[in-house]
């Protein structure tokens, strides 16, 4: 009975090494996403995070609605 326990241990062991062993060769492949179209920008305007998909594009910048767009980046 004793080696069976021994036997059993041993198993129970090796399959513990081999998952482990497994699971640390992927890490960092989580890291790298590709930019998606839910990317958030920021209003040139007040600053506000929005999706990209929902900004409005003036000129070369984006602003979280069309009164933004038509006043533009300002300061304050
Ligand atoms: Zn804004």
């Amino acid at each position: 009975m004793g080696r069976l326990l021994i036997l059993i241990a041993i198993v129970i062991a090796v399959v513990w090494l081999v998952r482990r062993a497994l699971a640390g060769g992927r890490k960092g492949d989580v890291a790298h996403k590709p930019p998606v179209d839910g990317e958030l920008v920021s209003c040139a305007r007040c600053g506000v995070h929005l999706p990209r998909a929902e900004a409005r594009l003036q000129g070369e910048r984006l602003y979280c609605s069309e009164e933004h767009a038509r006043l533009g980046p300002g300061g304050g």
